[in-house]
């Protein structure tokens, strides 16, 4: 445990949380939880709910399950992301499932395999939240910095833009995130300990498949020679000149 961890720091207690998951125990679980810590929640059973009830109710996040009746979770995350950014936690079936739903950039900000602990789930919601909030704080420090450059790489932290070689690139708050971190020590081999604690504000061994997986992403979108594996430790931002 660390201070990260402590459920004392938690931002749930002012905060509208979306819950989206047509297995009725699970979705009052859930629901009930958050309450209890403060929440407003609000539980629809299908996408479709789940796209309307987002755009009427302007959640501060939502809780996604991905195999859902009508559209599924990934559909869900596209249409309600497409309206305005609000960090998802996805719920997913196995852990190769989170894998395959970050490398198709679907905009997640964290999955959870099921089952899961309430207390996890508390945990990484309450951290997810912190983020947000420390990004709106730092977006004030943040809006006269100029762009970062990196090689090729412009990171634009004020507008939150990332381009390569020219072209703008379109990344998730997350990916930003682990983007910016990384480039902000070229060549610096840091863990995935490091990167979740920094990027995540999260530190459990569970989560580095997280890391794992936006790292993907960010590769997928940008070009995959840009960060280096460095295997059994971490991972490296490697700057170029472009072609
Ligand atoms: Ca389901």
């Amino acid at each position: 445990m660390t201070e990260h961890n402590q459920p004392s720091a938690g931002a749930l207690g002012s905060s509208l949380i979306l819950v989206v998951e047509d297995e009725p125990t699970i979705a009052t679980n859930v629901a009930r939880r958050l309450a209890a810590e403060g929440a407003r929640t609000e539980v629809v059973f299908n996408g479709l709910d789940a796209v309307d009830r987002a755009a009427r109710i302007h959640p501060d996040l939502v809780v996604l399950d991905v195999m859902l009746p009508g559209i599924d979770g990934l559909e869900v995350c596209r249409r309600i992301q497409a309206d305005r950014p609000v960090p998802v936690l996805m719920l997913t079936a196995r852990d190769d499932e989170t894998d395959k739903l970050v490398g198709l950039g679907v905009g997640a900000d964290d999955y959870m395999t099921k089952p899961f602990s309430m207390r996890e789930l508390v945990a990484r919601i309450n951290a997810l939240l912190r983020r947000v909030e420390r990004a709106k704080a730092l977006s004030v420090d943040t809006a006269r910095l100029p762009p970062m450059v990196v090689g090729d790489v412009t990171i634009d932290r004020a507008q939150r833009r990332v381009k390569r070689g020219g072209r703008e690139v379109h990344l998730t708050p997350t990916e930003f995130d682990l983007l910016s971190y990384l480039a902000s020590a070229p060549r610096t081999v840091l863990t995935r300990e490091k990167l979740l604690e920094h990027v995540w504000d999260w530190v459990d061994a569970s989560g580095t498949r997280t890391v794992d997986s936006h790292i993907k992403a960010v590769r997928r979108k940008l070009g995959s020679d840009l960060i280096r594996t460095v295997h059994g430790v971490g991972y490296a931002f490697e700057p170029t000149d472009g072609e």
